[in-house]
This record gives C-alpha cells, structure tokens and sequence, in this order.
C-alpha cells in the first residue's frame, strides 16, 4: 500500500465542484507532483488533504488509516505536514518561533531544539537571524523558513504548495535544489508547482491537472517529455 492513497476525491465550494474526482498515491520515498493552471483544483487538493477542507465523497488513506473525518491537528501528529500557499508564516513572530510552531505537537523538546539546528544548517540566514521578525525576511527568505517550519512536525509526507511563487530564479534554483536534497534524504514529498519544468525534473511521478480533474499523469521524465504538456504547460508552440 501505498503511503498516500487519495480515491476518487470530489471537494466542493458551495455549489463549485473544484475537485472532481481525482485518484492519485504517493508511495513513500517519493516525490509526486501535481501540476496545472491556476484554478484547477491543486490547492483544493491539498487543503483537503490536510483536513482544512472536508470532501463531498472519496476515500484519503494515509500510512494504512483513513482520513476522512479526521481533525486537522491529528493529521499533522500522524505525519502529514503542509507548507500552505503564499508562506503563512507568522511576520511578528521571530524566525525562531515560527520554527518551535512547527514543533507545536512534540513533547520531546531535546529533539525540537536538534531539529532547529538542522533547519539552520539548511539554511544558515535562518539561524543568522533566528531572533529576527519573520516579517523581515525577503519573499525567498521566507519559504525557506515556511519549509523548515513543516519539517520541525517530522513528517513522513511533506505538503508543498507553490514554493517557487514569487521568486527570482536564484532563489527559485535554491528552493528547488532543497527540495532535491529533502528527496536525496529520503523525505516524501507531494510537490504543487506552477512551473511545470522545475517541478516535473524533479518529481518521480506527476499529474497534470485541469479543472478539478487529472487529465494526464506519468513518470515526471514523461511528462517532461509529452507533447501536450511542453505546449500548455512549457510554453512551446
Ligand atoms: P492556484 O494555483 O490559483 O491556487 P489551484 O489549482 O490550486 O490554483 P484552487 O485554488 O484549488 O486551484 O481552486 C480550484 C477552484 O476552486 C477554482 O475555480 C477557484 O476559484 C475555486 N475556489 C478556490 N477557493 C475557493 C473558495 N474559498 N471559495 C469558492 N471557490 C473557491
């Protein structure tokens, strides 16, 4: 079985179905990446996922147990962690109370303390300025922080939503280079991007995802490769 299962899921707004049946797995060790316009339903997915969303219909297995119907916080202590879209993290708190937030669900305070030092090897500007406001950080700056701050939940899978949004392409190279090494480490990963190139390099599966529905999915090689994903979604005519 599969680490994450997700099976015929429907999620709806009102009346406006977003998610329209999806079947997609994660199986542990993996990144997965679900790509697509803005709108077709991928952080619909992943909010659902996280349990900030409850479904119209559709089974969510994670590692063996169903989510459905299962709280938000229960689902990050199982091990699901989400580094949500536009960052959210908290600008007045310091980096490194941002950090300890991630931890919010530990007891075991010697591991959160060697867990902040990790993150600050990762990325040394966090510990640099770890009493800083999270507020001053560059936009770059901050998704590094969102990540390290979904990792300190020790996560079997990772949830990352838009990482490379609204940043240069250095910072963007820096991301998607930790997102490598998070995978070289063994950490799984459902990876929601907009660019489709850095994303499917990277992933080992991927889906492709237009309104509400998966319209194709492959191996991240494949898609890299199909003919109708380069035109929509590689900017090649
Ligand atoms: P983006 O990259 O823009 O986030 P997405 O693929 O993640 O795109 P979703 O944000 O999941 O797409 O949106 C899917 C659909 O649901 C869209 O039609 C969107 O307008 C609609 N939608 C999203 N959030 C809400 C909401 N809170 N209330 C009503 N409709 C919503």
């Amino acid at each position: 079985m599969a680490l994450l299962e997700v099976e015929d899921l429907r999620v709806a707004y009102g009346k406006i179905e977003a998610v329209k049946g999806i079947t997609f797995s994660v199986e542990a060790g993996e990144v997965v990446t679900l790509i697509g316009t803005n709108g077709a339903g991928k952080t619909t997915t992943l909010r659902t996922l996280s349990g900030l969303l409850k479904p119209l219909t559709g089974k969510i297995t994670f590692d063996g147990q169903p989510l459905n119907g299962v709280g938000a916080h229960k689902i990050v202590s199982m091990g699901l962690a989400h580094s949500p879209e536009g960052r959210r993290i908290f600008p007045r708190l310091s980096i490194e109370e941002n950090l300890q937030l991630g931890a919010f669900l530990r007891k075991d305070s010697d591991g959160v303390t060697r867990d902040i030092h990790s993150a600050y090897e990762r990325f040394p500007i966090l510990g640099e300025r770890r009493k800083q406001a999270a507020g001053t950080l560059s936009g770059g700056e901050q998704q590094m922080l969102a990540m390290g701050r979904a990792l300190m939940s020790q996560p079997k899978l990772l949830m990352l939503d838009e990482p490379s949004m609204g940043l240069s392409p250095i910072m963007m190279q820096k991301i998607m280079s930790t997102i490598s090494e998070l995978k070289a480490q063994g950490t799984t990963i459902l990876l929601v991007e907009q660019n489709a190139q850095a994303a499917l390099a990277l992933a080992d599966h991927g889906h492709v995802m237009e309104i509400g529905t998966i319209s194709l999915s492959g191996t991240g090689e494949e898609l890299l490769h199909d003919e109708s994903v380069r035109k929509a979604y590689l900017g090649e005519d």
